[in-house]
């Protein structure tokens, strides 16, 4: 493959200037009670209902570590290609907030559970590897809410000690489009682990976006912002666009950037101060004294390994070698763990070729139309499969099986049923379909006179009307053979 060469830069007045973005998302650990507490932590509960004592920082009350969080952190650190700290610590991270009751939060800052390793983007230029510093584990705060009463702020602590992956990238990242693949890659790995649902409207996945700018050349990186919690990946892309164009407007002015954390106002699309570097928090870290260092085991380690499931990654280089796609077509049939189950179901009994047209084509052109993920596709695979047999073996025409895949997006009515019920097989007996062409011919002689006198363009009409003759039914293939003989 010739990798086009990358080019997202800024063009100043002066100056051409590079993007430089690192990211820390955070990502909700997916389980069904909190870091150190066994509330639960379902989405949407009513305010204040998934809350223990623990949660409330109630005077004596004890974390106790939530074994199977540390196994999700470790699976996610090994989807990542990361290296796995057997000896890591919790450390206290101390602020003042009304939705913290504890006053700090429960995180590790030197040494985390997980550390460095990658992740592969498929780019239109190539594959690029994105480099990750750490994984490590927190807490996270509840959440108050301003805007139900304009005399009152209220708290609802049923986030309030729910556990967080916070996967924090090298600042390797170029584009917004890098950031946009990334972070998707990096949801689609936590969702074939298990291990985060990626739900970024309930705000499973939210991200801190670090913006520096230098000229195309230099080699030192610039001063960076920090935008926190953007809660989507346009907003990612828009703020990273944004916060670009405003540090190269200010070196260009030979203003500096200043070191300070932003917010991204999404009605105004553009971001703005919270607090410079001057102002920055002393969170006086050190280790929770409630808390042992955790120590793992190699064995456990060893172990969900060994349990991981096929990640995106394998799972393309296999669908190119055993289903003889094109890099394109396997990056697109893996980016979910449903989709490439729902192909591999459809593939069992027909044309893998055909079928990833038709998943790739009409199927996703259907779940964009009507919103849908594939998991709550109106057209079983099964039922797609038979469809697709029915092309391959010559039962139905390609035109017919798009009418029919329509009627199949109603409860999922089988294929072959519609098929036989409207008599929608196709005809490809040489006998009735050289009636009908004849037909056609007889009808428009002054038609076949200009097609035998040059007038080859023509052969398209006398097709057209065949297929409208037999209903779309015919057979194209033997009406082009018959067709052409009949005309010579
Ligand atoms: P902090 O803990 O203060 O947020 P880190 O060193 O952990 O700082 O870096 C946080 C993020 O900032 C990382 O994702 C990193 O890749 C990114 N980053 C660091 N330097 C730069 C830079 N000059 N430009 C853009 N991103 C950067
Ligand atoms: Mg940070």
């Amino acid at each position: 493959m010739t990798a086009k060469k990358f080019d997202y830069l800024i063009n100043g007045d002066k100056s051409k200037w590079e993007v430089i973005i690192g990211l820390e998302v955070h990502a909700q650990v997916l389980s069904k009670s909190k870091l150190f507490s066994p509330s639960p932590t379902k989405f949407g509960a009513e305010p204040n209902t998934q809350v223990s004592l623990v949660d409330t920082a109630f005077p004596g009350m004890l974390p106790v570590i939530n074994q199977f969080c540390i196994e999700q952190s470790i699976k996610t650190g090994l989807g990542l290609k990361a290296k796995i700290n057997l000896n890591s610590v919790f450390d206290r991270k101390n602020y003042f907030y009304a939705d913290l009751p504890q006053g700090y939060q429960i995180s590790q800052y030197k040494n985390p559970i997980v550390g460095e390793g990658e992740i592969v983007l498929d780019m239109p230029y190539g594959t690029k590897k994105v480099g990750i510093e750490r994984l490590h584990l927190e807490q996270d705060a509840g959440k108050s809410i301003h805007d139900i009463d304009p005399d009152n702020s209220y708290v609802d602590l049923n986030r309030s000690g729910v556990a967080l992956m916070e996967i924090v990238s090298k600042p390797d990242l170029r584009s917004p489009e890098e950031v946009n693949v990334y972070v998707k890659k990096l949801r689609s790995i936590m969702r074939y682990l298990g291990t985060c649902d990626g739900n970024m409207q309930e705000g499973s996945l939210r991200a801190d976006v670090n913006v520096s700018v230098r000229k195309v050349g230099d080699k030192k990186f610039g001063t960076r912002c920090e935008i926190k919690n953007v809660n989507s990946i346009r907003f990612m892309q828009l703020a990273i666009e944004y916060e670009a164009r405003r540090q190269v407007e200010l070196l260009e002015s030979d203003k500096k950037v200043n070191q300070e954390t932003r917010l991204f106002d999404t009605k105004k699309n553009a971001t703005r101060s919270m607090r410079s570097k001057e102002e920055a928090h002393d969170y006086r870290y050190f280790p929770d004294p409630d808390l042992l260092p955790l120590k793992l085991e190699q064995s456990l380690v060893d172990k969900l390994k060994k349990e991981l499931p096929e990640l995106p990654d394998e799972k393309k280089e296999r669908f190119i070698k055993e289903h003889n796609l094109s890099p394109y077509e396997a990056n697109i049939l893996v980016s979910e763990k449903e989709i490439s189950d729902y192909y591999e179901e459809v593939i069992k009994k027909c044309d893998k070729k055909l079928a990833t047209n038709w998943i790739t084509v009409e199927l996703f052109a259907l779940l964009n139309k009507k919103n849908l993920s594939i998991l709550q596709s109106p057209v079983s695979a099964r039922n797609l499969s038979k469809l697709i047999k029915m092309i391959t073996s010559g039962k139905i025409s390609g035109k017919i099986a798009k009418d029919v895949f329509v009627k199949m997006q109603v409860d999922d009515k089988d294929a072959e049923q519609i098929v036989e019920k409207e008599g929608l097989i196709q005809q490809s007996d040489p006998k009735e379909l050289e009636k009908i062409i004849t037909k056609v011919i007889s009808n428009n002689k002054d038609k076949v006179e200009q097609y035998k006198s040059g007038k080859e363009k023509l052969f398209g009409f006398f097709v057209g009307q065949i297929m409208k003759a037999s209903e779309g039914k015919a057979n194209p293939q033997l009406v082009n053979e018959i067709l052409r003989n009949k005309l010579k």
